[in-house]
């Protein structure tokens, strides 16, 4: 997915300009690569109308990129699907009851545990019961995992009705005073009637605060009907989303959020307890673009670059009146984003170790600052035209910046690459032009 909106951005950014024609065609591969992702086809239509009247009400065209810009916009618009603001639990209760739903496999009970150690850390007085009658096992994980938090877990080992457990439960949170009541409950592998109806009217015995659907992040397409069925018929206040360690793109939270329009409140992010945490649409929606840390990287660009300077840059490589002067100025420019290595890491594409290696080993601050140190000691006239800089000239630069012949060749001579480079890419574009080609 990653690559194939990348490519969309990156086709749209190549032209220079965002008119609709050309907006159509990146969003229509967004728009692909969403629905490739298992995202809910009524959910990516919506979402990519937005995006439209956004990009293009936004007059994208006068900023320095607009491929930039509109990666911060479809940033933003999956922010907004996936809800804005992580949002908190809705305790009023006394006690507040936590109901737990979902498919057997999906981590209720991993999330029960979690939920109920992160109350407990706010100083909430807990009680945890499992009403799961089916497995035997699965009271007894629950047992486990509250002794290891130190959290008192209320089991009915012998009894074979989940709603008479839950009312049990809740009794005694009452009793003993607990702060909170967390229900975990049985699953299946499959959505079932019985599964159904019994939460249900588990959900009807214990009146939860809150009624959390726990789903697994790599559940896929499937995912948009089981929290259907899960809505309609027992009815849920918030959504968890397990299993975000695992290597799943989040596609099944864009789905599930715009299918219930219920808000994903915590995610899950470890098989440890402490792997829990509140969820953060935008990391997830970073994660859905496969962009990194682009979008903080365009944000720190807006702030340090103007856009006048980048732009009578951009002119003047395009112009082959490119010098060494130019050049120098350049550098300072990149070198105000903060330290290269840490903006490489920022860009995407480079999630391949191997390329992002050699990257760092070419381009490093101190090689930067070294070549800054040349160019400074050369003369306003060496800087406007390389071409006279002789042997004698280079022995005179080589000493003044404290580096050495050779280095002075290299960077010269790397110069001389990027500015035939850029006529190259100059005369592309006219023949492209010509053509009438489009990117
Ligand atoms: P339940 O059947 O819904 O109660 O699911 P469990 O809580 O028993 O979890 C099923 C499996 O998923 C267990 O092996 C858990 O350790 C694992 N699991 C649950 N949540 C997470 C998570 O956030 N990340 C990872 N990696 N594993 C998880
Ligand atoms: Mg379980």
């Amino acid at each position: 997915l990653a690559e194939k909106v990348q490519s969309a951005i990156e086709k749209i950014g190549r032209k220079g300009r965002i008119d609709e024609e050309t907006l159509e065609k990146g969003l229509r591969e967004i728009k692909l690569a969403l629905l490739e992702a298992d995202v809910n086809y009524r959910v990516v239509s919506n979402f990519i109308k937005d995006i439209k009247e956004k990009a293009l009400g936004a007059k994208v065209i006068k900023g320095v990129n607009p491929a930039q810009q509109l990666v911060k916009i479809v940033h933003d618009e999956l922010v907004q699907t996936l809800g804005g603001e992580a949002e908190k639990l809705n305790l009023k209760g006394k006690p507040s009851v936590i109901l737990l739903i979902g498919l057997q496999g999906s981590g209720k009970t991993t999330t029960a545990a979690k939920l109920a150690n992160y109350l407990k850390k706010q100083g909430k007085r807990v009680l945890l019961t499992s009403v799961d009658v089916y497995r035997p096992a699965a009271m007894l994980q629950l047992k486990k995992l509250g002794d290891q938090i130190g959290i008192p877990v209320f089991l009915e080992e012998k009894e074979k009705d989940a709603v008479k457990i839950a009312k049990d439960a809740l009794l005694k949170a009452k009793d003993e005073s607990y702060d909170v009541l967390v229900v975990d409950t049985a699953g299946r592998l499959h959505i079932d009637e019985e599964l159904l109806e019994e939460a249900r009217k588990i959900k009807e015995e214990v009146v939860p605060d809150e009624t959390l659907f726990v789903i697994d992040s790599m559940t896929g397409q499937e995912s948009v009907n089981i929290a259907k069925a899960f809505d309609e018929r027992v009815g849920m206040t918030g959504i968890v989303l397990t299993k975000m360690d695992s290597d799943a793109r989040g596609g099944v939270a864009l789905s599930v959020k715009g299918v219930t329009g219920k808000p994903i409140k915590f995610a899950g992010v470890g098989e440890k307890i402490d792997d829990f945490e509140p969820f953060y649409p935008d990391r997830v929606a970073s994660r859905i673009l496969g962009m990194g840390d682009i979008v903080s990287l365009v944000e720190k660009a807006q702030e340090v670059i103007d856009e006048k300077e980048a732009l009578s840059m951009q002119e003047k490589l395009l112009s082959g009146e490119f010098t060494l002067e130019d050049f120098r100025q350049q550098l300072r420019m990149i070198q105000r984003l903060g330290p290269l290595q840490q903006i490489i890491r920022m860009i995407p594409g480079l999630s391949s170790q191997k390329m992002l290696k050699q990257l760092e080993k070419a381009i490093d601050d101190k090689k930067l600052k070294r070549i800054e140190a040349i160019i400074n000691s050369m003369t306003p006239e060496e800087r406007r035209n390389h071409a006279i800089i002789n042997a004698s000239r280079k022995r005179r630069i080589a000493k003044g910046s404290g580096t050495s012949v050779k280095e002075v060749d290299a960077l010269i001579k790397q110069f001389v690459q990027a500015k035939m480079a850029m006529k190259q890419m100059k005369k592309m574009q006219r023949k492209m032009a010509k053509k009438g080609g489009r990117f």
